[in-house]
């Protein structure tokens, strides 16, 4: 536990939040798969003295002085992305991962031009295009689906037949919300023929991939690569653009995220990115990796077992999506809300051709990369599942509900929130 000596001293409102966030998160069972725990040592660089320093441009050019020790961090940072990911440039710069998105937009398109991205309601993220954000105002997107919902495959016809007809700049891999691997060669394939770049946003699987876990779309001869560092990466919050072996497009990256995009970097983050990288580069990451996609299968058999309809059939990796609503008559808001009484955190989630609303909707999104942090297994997962059903499917039964809130509680402690991995 943190003791955050000063700011108990000088503004006890931020002391009151932070305390209650400690403790939230050290006794409720975080689900959400987007979210994890990051070491002391990342934090310890996430609250340096780094974050007083101005460092607009790059490693050795740079427009102001005094950048001995950011020119340092940030190379190590960019040198540990490109041994992590296996290719040859990296910008450690991007604020979070949708700037890292918008960024390689404008890297690699001019406005008015095609993205393909994968449809939102099959698992795209907003920054794909959603009509509500603005950069669905700048550029042109475009749509491929799943072929098939029950086993999640993509439908790669009708992806080069929008291909062809669109002409896209840029075809996108990448989802918030989407539980199976990828065939990257068929995306690369296609965008060969049509001209495109081949793009994968890694935002929630970057950690499978660093932990060799999940297939890395460099491999297939992916162009470039965006991520976040705060999911599965387990860094601090942040964005990341890779890019496999083209100079000219990782000047042009460059050039998109400062300064066309972003200001001074925050340096702080940089120096918890290279911390985290090195986390990620050590052997243990890789058990971390594994355990996370074991701790995902656990879960997904008591689901399947009990009936309930998982989005593509199941999970390859760290999330699943189940229609609750569809199997259980239990809305994903009313699962979401029953859940969290008894301290399980998860997000309500629309699925693929969903019937309800947005604020509303039929699914439930849930994942394994914190409880795997805290050290939980197999058997932790299994009876976290069954007791997520058990609750769903009597959802007012108040004694019920008190004794799983209690068994949550006790499993928590059990777990604590480790403060280092290597
Ligand atoms: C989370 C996510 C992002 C955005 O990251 P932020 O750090 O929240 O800005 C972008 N793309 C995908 C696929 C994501 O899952």
């Amino acid at each position: 536990m943190n003791t955050y000596a000063y700011i108990e001293k000088q503004d006890q409102e931020v002391f009151d939040a932070l305390q209650g966030e400690e403790s939230r998160e050290a006794s409720g069972l975080e689900l959400i798969p987007s979210e994890n725990y990051v070491s002391k040592a990342v934090r310890e660089a996430n609250g340096s003295v780094l974050t007083n320093k101005y460092a607009e441009g790059y490693p050795g050019r740079r427009y102001y002085g005094g950048q001995d020790y950011t020119d340092a961090v940030e190379q190590l940072a960019i040198d540990r992305a490109c041994k992590l990911f296996n290719c040859k440039y990296a910008n450690v710069q991007p604020h979070s991962g949708a700037p890292a998105n918008v960024a390689m937009y404008f890297a690699l398109m001019e406005p008015g031009d095609t993205v393909l991205g994968m449809d939102l309601s099959h698992g795209g993220h907003l920054t794909h295009g959603h009509p509500t954000t603005s950069i669905n105002k700048v550029f042109n997107f475009v749509r491929y689906k799943m072929k098939d919902v029950a086993t999640g495959e993509i439908d790669y016809d009708e992806l080069r037949q929008v291909a062809l007809e669109h002409k896209p700049k840029i075809i996108l891999a990448g989802f918030s919300a989407y539980s199976r691997e990828l065939e990257y060669q068929k995306f690369v394939d296609i965008a060969r023929e049509v001209g495109a770049y081949a793009v994968a946003d890694m935002a929630h699987i970057a950690g499978l991939i660093a932990g060799g876990v999940a297939k890395n779309p460099f491999d297939y001869g992916f162009d470039v690569i965006t991520s976040t560092t705060h999911k599965t990466l387990r860094g601090p919050r942040g964005g990341l653009i890779l890019v496999r072996e083209d100079k000219e497009i990782a000047q042009k990256i460059n050039k998109a995220v400062f300064p066309g995009l972003q200001g001074g970097p925050h340096m702080n983050t940089i120096a918890a990115k290279a911390v985290a990288f090195g986390e990620a580069l050590h052997p243990s990451f890789r058990e971390y990796g594994k355990q996370i996609l074991k701790n995902a299968k656990a879960m997904e058999k008591v689901f399947l077992d009990a009936n309930v309809r998982l989005l593509g059939g199941g999970t390859d990796n760290h999330l699943l999506l189940a229609d609750v609503y569809g199997s259980l008559g239990v809305t994903g808001q009313e699962a979401e809300d029953v859940l969290d009484e008894i301290g399980i955190t998860l997000n309500k989630n629309m699925i693929a051709d969903e019937t309800r609303t947005a604020m509303d909707p039929s699914g439930i999104r849930f994942g394994t990369p914190a409880l795997t942090t805290r050290g939980m297994k197999e058997d932790e997962a299994t009876r976290i599942a069954e007791i997520m059903i058990s609750v769903l499917k009597d959802k007012g039964n108040q004694q019920l509900k008190e004794g799983y809130k209690a068994e949550i509680e006790a499993l928590c402690a059990a777990f604590p929130v480790p403060e280092s991995f290597v």
